[in-house]
């Protein structure tokens, strides 16, 4: 054997960039004049966590922006801020990660599981059978991957469905041209550490509808302080919401905002470079056999922060130790398929309590879904190692599968 069927990846999965010296700056100035809590603000200062929703309004071209403690909490807020309560159902993907579902559960809401397709979207056909159920599409584009959204919205917009958009994973994506976040009515983002820019924990929400926004930031905690935002509605659209809206605390602060606003101005850049990331593993990866690629179409403008495959008919046995054979060489891969949740990983019936119903289809793709992260303290060498190592144990668990099926009678 060669050194390079014997090489070994040395890098963390989990380990990301440091935050830019313009942010540990800017943090250091809130934190000499201690006011962090995004209301308290010198005369004629506009405060960090102001300034970061005007950014962020501006960066993906939408009218408002409100930023929030987490990705979770912006997504329970837009159900709230669209009128979901106790009992109502709400379509969501059967496939994308706990927090969705949890969302839904916070609301006291009913979570109707739509299934995914073999490219890891929503399914449309699926979801055009079940929306006539309710009122409401909580879509989450999990791990990068953009349905076609025009038909998306067609379905939604003639089945009369309001779409709140989970962008946990593709901030700074688009379809068509369009930024991912704004097909529906609402966008939710999350900034928590192993997403696209890094405040520990956070979240945005963006849309046009003044009512729908001027109701999440008063159900922010906004202590009818909502004329000190830069990118809220005009106070008109407060009016009449003042004595009907919970003050459910969940504002972000300064803090954290010092820390974004760098990063936002480097997103682009970042984009950009995981994506480079992804194209070398997939290019490494390219005709192993029993392994398949999942199709990027050209009018989704992905960001690639990870990576997955599916092992299509492989035995649970047989991915479990691809899995461990792949540890042992330093390569970290998530599998969808194990019985129970694992860290990031879980699939929707570990969810009990939502009562999900069995999803064939979803079952089938999940049964054979690898997933690996792909931070940007990868260099594009690593990521091709990485993709050699991956493409090594493949190709030998198809070789040995093939070698034991021709000498079974
Ligand atoms: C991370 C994530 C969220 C938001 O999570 P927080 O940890 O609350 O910021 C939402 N949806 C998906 C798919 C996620 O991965």
């Amino acid at each position: 054997m060669t050194d390079t069927a014997r090489e070994t990846f040395e890098g963390s999965f989990t380990q990301q960039e440091p935050i830019p010296e313009a942010g540990i700056a800017a943090a250091l100035e809130v934190l000499r004049h201690g006011r962090l809590h995004r209301y308290n603000v010198a005369s004629g200062e506009a405060g960090e966590v102001a300034l970061l929703e005007q950014d962020f309004a501006e960066f993906v071209g939408a009218r408002y922006c409100l930023a929030v403690a987490s990705g979770g909490y912006a997504l329970a807020t837009a159900l709230r801020a669209v009128g979901v309560g106790p009992g109502d159902p709400v379509l969501t993907n059967a496939f994308t990660l706990a927090p969705v579902p949890g969302a839904i559960a916070a609301v006291g809401a009913c979570a109707i599981f739509v299934e995914v397709t073999g490219d890891l979207t929503l399914d449309l056909h699926d979801l055009a059978a079940k929306a006539g159920q309710a009122k409401v599409l909580l879509l989450s584009h999990m791990r990068g991957h953009l349905c076609d959204m025009e038909r998306l919205m067609a379905i939604c917009d003639s089945a009369g469905v309001t779409v709140i958009e989970d962008c946990a994973h593709t901030m700074g994506a688009a379809w068509n041209g369009v930024a991912s976040g704004r097909h529906g009515a609402i966008g939710c983002y999350s900034t928590q550490t192993y997403k696209h820019m890094n405040s520990g924990e956070g979240g945005l929400l963006v849309s046009d509808d003044a009512k729908m926004m001027a109701r999440a930031v008063l159900l922010s905690g906004s202590y009818m302080l909502y004329d000190r935002h830069l990118a809220a509605p005009p106070v008109e659209a407060f009016e009449g919401l003042l004595f009907d809206t919970p003050n459910i605390s969940g504002r972000m602060d300064n803090l954290r905002a010092a820390i974004l606003r760098p990063q936002l101005a480097a997103l682009g850049a970042q984009c950009a470079a995981w994506t480079d990331r992804y194209r070398v593993v997939e290019a490494g990866l390219a005709g192993t056999p029993g392994l398949r690629l999942i199709d990027r179409p050209a009018a989704e403008d992905f960001v690639g922060s990870s990576f997955q495959f599916l092992l299509p008919g492989w035995s649970a046995a047989a991915i479990r130790d691809l899995v461990a054979r792949a540890a042992a060489r330093g390569v970290e891969l998530k599998w969808f398929g194990a019985d129970r949740p694992a860290g990031f990983t879980s699939r929707y019936e570990h969810w009990r309590y939502a009562d999900p119903v069995a999803l064939p289809a979803t079952d089938l793709v999940l049964a054979g879904l690898v997933d690996m992260r792909l931070p940007l303290t990868f260099s594009l060498e690593d990521c091709a190692q990485i993709a050699r190592i991956i493409r090594a144990e493949v190709t030998q668990a198809e070789g040995a599968a093939r070698a034991e099926a021709t000498t079974t009678p």
